[in-house]
């Protein structure tokens, strides 16, 4: 699954920079996140860096995209071969 921003969303932008696939930009009033470059961070760490730094605990999984971790890291890897 791709994960989503909450309108609990504090604008503090400290996830933005940590996402290791740009998925994370300004949105017309909060940041959200772009589900077809989120990979819950699948092929670069362990655990979703966004969950981890946000200060208000709104980025949680986006039910409207789920996605097994075989369809997550065919994903990463498409994004990686965007990036060469
Ligand atoms: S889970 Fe990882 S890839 Fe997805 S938005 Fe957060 S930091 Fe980016
Ligand atoms: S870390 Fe959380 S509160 Fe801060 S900008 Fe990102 S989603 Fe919003």
């Amino acid at each position: 699954m791709a994960l989503m921003i909450t309108s609990e969303c504090i604008n503090c932008d400290v996830c933005e920079p940590e996402c290791p696939n740009e998925a994370i930009s300004m949105g017309e009033e909060i940041y959200v996140i772009d589900p077809a470059k989120c990979t819950e961070c699948v092929g670069h760490f362990d655990e979703p860096q966004c969950v981890q730094v946000c200060p208000v605990e709104c980025i949680p999984v986006d039910p409207s995209h789920t996605e097994s971790q075989d369809a997550l890291w065919t994903k990463y890897r498409r994004l990686m071969l965007v990036k060469e």
